[in-house]
């Protein structure tokens, strides 16, 4: 596993007058007329709050196997299944491990038979009647009398296969595959935001990675909610 860090800092200043401002919109709330909160200010106490982003890029690194068909290959070409344990997936190059890995080998799905169970008749070869229900049986103008679908014996010969068997796909009916290693990476990304502070609230998809790479810019903060206001039984007068 890699990981990439990069951090950012950003202050939220707002001036005075956009301070009053807000919190007279808030005010409203409690029916306050905006010019009435103005009047009621005594005093305006700035405070800067600080908040840090961290863009971590998380790349992860599985070895897999691949298998094709062993189209053209014949017994005495079969070798061991090559073992992904043994590789370390930060230390190869993709291109050339899946190359120098490739061998023929025994067909893990069918283990060399060529063929594999049914997936219809769940290997059994046969279905159930879909006419009685399975029960052989089937209710007439004179009574019960044997499902004529399956001559009453409830089940019915499985059309996909022989006897709960199919060829082997995966292997192309030969019983061998070629096998490589292939490297699969994927990546994840996260922005972690400390502290989550009322600066941190303000600032519209702060844990977007978009947002982190666009650039202060581009970054929005609107201080439109005063989320601190608080005096008990909500009342401005107290
Ligand atoms: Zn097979
Ligand atoms: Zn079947
Ligand atoms: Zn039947």
């Amino acid at each position: 596993m890699g990981s990439a860090y990069r951090e950012s800092r950003q202050v939220l200043a707002s001036s005075r007058d956009d301070a009053i401002t807000a919190a007279a919109r808030a005010a409203r709330r409690y029916l306050i007329l905006p010019s009435e909160f103005r009047r009621s200010v005594e005093s305006v106490e700035p405070v800067d709050e600080q908040y840090a982003r961290a863009h971590h890029v998380i790349l992860q690194r599985e070895v897999v196997h691949r298998f094709e068909p062993g189209l053209g290959t014949r017994p005495r070409d079969v070798q061991p299944l090559p073992r992904a344990a043994a590789v370390d997936p930060w230390g190869v190059d993709p291109a050339s491990l899946r190359r120098e890995s490739r061998v023929v080998t025994t067909c893990l799905a069918c283990a060399g038979t060529k063929k594999v169970s049914c997936r219809e008749c769940s290997g059994s070869g046969r279905l159930r009647c879909g006419y009685c229900g399975g029960s052989g049986l089937v209710r007439g103008q004179r009574g019960v009398r044997n499902c004529q679908n399956c001559s009453g014996r409830g089940d019915r010969k499985c059309s996909n296969c022989a006897n709960g068997r199919v060829d082997c796909l995966d292997c192309g009916v030969t019983g061998r595959v070629y096998a490589s290693l292939e490297i699969v990476e994927s990546r994840r990304d996260q922005v972690r935001v400390h502290p989550r502070n009322a600066a941190a609230s303000a600032h519209v998809r702060v844990d977007d990675v978009a947002d982190f790479d666009a650039g202060p810019n581009s970054w929005v903060n609107e201080l439109e909610d005063d989320n601190t206001f608080d005096r008990p039984d909500d009342n401005l007068h107290a």
